[in-house]
């Protein structure tokens, strides 16, 4: 999952469309041809930084599950641990990781869409 900004563009017949920055788009009901450039510098700086707290949060959540995983281990009992790291790592996947990328979906929907205009 990459950080992309999101472009809306309203084409001078009125219809409307989503296209991808750097990508032209072509307008379905009257054929006309938009080419994009790229996205204000602004978007692009918020997507990434979006994306900087998403990769921490995902390694920092990943970090304490093996720091977790690490007390069987100290305390000596190898099989405890064989056990909790797969475990753990799952029950990680299954949780954390979902809902740490539904909070980043919902927070790259939040930002503002560029918008063109015929
Ligand atoms: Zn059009």
């Amino acid at each position: 999952m990459r950080a992309r900004p999101h472009i809306s563009v309203t084409c001078d017949c009125g219809s409307s469309g989503d296209a991808d920055p750097g990508e032209a788009w072509r307008c379905d009901a009257c054929g006309q041809l938009w080419r994009l450039g790229d996205p204000p510098r602004s978007l692009v700086e918020a997507a990434a930084r979006l994306d900087r707290v998403h990769r921490r949060r995902t390694v920092a959540s990943l970090v304490g599950i093996g720091l977790a995983c690490l007390l069987p281990a100290a305390t000596g009992d190898r099989v405890a641990f064989a056990l909790a790291a797969p475990g753990a790592l799952a029950a990680w996947s299954l949780t954390v990781l979902p809902r740490l990328r539904r909070r980043y979906r919902t927070a790259l929907d939040a930002l503002p869409a560029w918008s063109v205009r015929g």
